[in-house]
């Protein structure tokens, strides 16, 4: 299981697919890539080995520079292609790892709004929870924000929105993630070994922090909502 992010200046698609070939070790049942192309939101998703997701991407092929990918390991419902992520709730997409412990009570609490699950993921929750407070007004940044502070469990999660080409919304609790510097593009993975062949710049996200990325600038909010610096190193690692 894992995730990976790009905002970047070529095609998102085989890049993603790429870094997520690089995470296998850690075993998965089912992959799936979300892009946003000329500002429109779309996603793939195919259960069992990434060649699967890579043959229909040739069959159905996803443009655009600015993506999310995931292999998941599934922990609440059966590892089919509709419980793959990334999971989408109207412009919000995401891409978890982990478990969110209170989802049968946020899931409740959308209910009242009318809103239902598409599927029997705990990880769908935050994008259906996300959609819902952008709704209330709320930019895609502080809804995201909101969301993560109703969320228990351990997470590592990205979200991309649909109309936003350059942001993506990176959070980790209980497992690592680490953001990647290039040169006019930024990276988000579950670790600095899926973004080894992109860069070796790399700005390790602590517990607790919400990172977001643009393709220029990466801005780091700590758990209690403030702005932090994390440090930029350079990771010598065997791409
Ligand atoms: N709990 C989520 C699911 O079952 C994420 C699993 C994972 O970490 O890949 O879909």
């Amino acid at each position: 299981c894992g995730i990976v992010g790009v905002l970047g200046q070529h095609e998102a698609a085989p890049i993603l697919v790429e870094a997520l070939k690089r995470l296998e070790y850690r075993g998965y049942d089912s992959a799936g890539i979300a892009t946003v192309n000329n500002g429109t939101l779309d996603r793939r998703r195919a259960v069992g080995k990434l060649v699967n997701l890579s043959d229909l991407l040739v069959h159905d092929p996803l443009p655009g520079k600015s993506g999310i990918g995931h292999t998941r390991w599934a922990t609440h419902g059966a590892p089919n292609a509709n419980n793959a992520h990334p999971h989408q709730s109207g412009p919000v997409a995401v891409v978890h790892n982990g478990i969110i412990e209170n989802y049968k009570e946020l899931r409740a609490e959308l209910a009242a709004y009318q809103i239902t699950p598409e599927t029997d993921t705990d990880s769908e929750t935050i994008a259906l929870l996300t959609h819902h407070y952008m709704k209330q007004g709320m930019t895609h940044v502080d809804a995201a924000r909101k969301c993560l502070s109703r969320l228990e469990g351990a997470f590592a999660l990205a979200f991309l929105f649909d109309g936003e080409d350059d942001l993506i919304v990176a959070a980790r609790k209980g497992s690592p993630l680490a953001v990647g510097h290039g040169d006019g593009e930024m990276y988000v993975g579950s670790d600095a070994i899926a973004l080894a062949p992109l860069t070796n710049r790399i700005t390790y996200l602590e517990e607790g922090d919400c990172a977001i990325l643009t393709r220029q600038t990466l801005d780091i909010f700590d758990e209690s909502g403030t702005r932090v610096t994390r440090e930029l190193r350079e990771v010598s690692l065997d791409a």
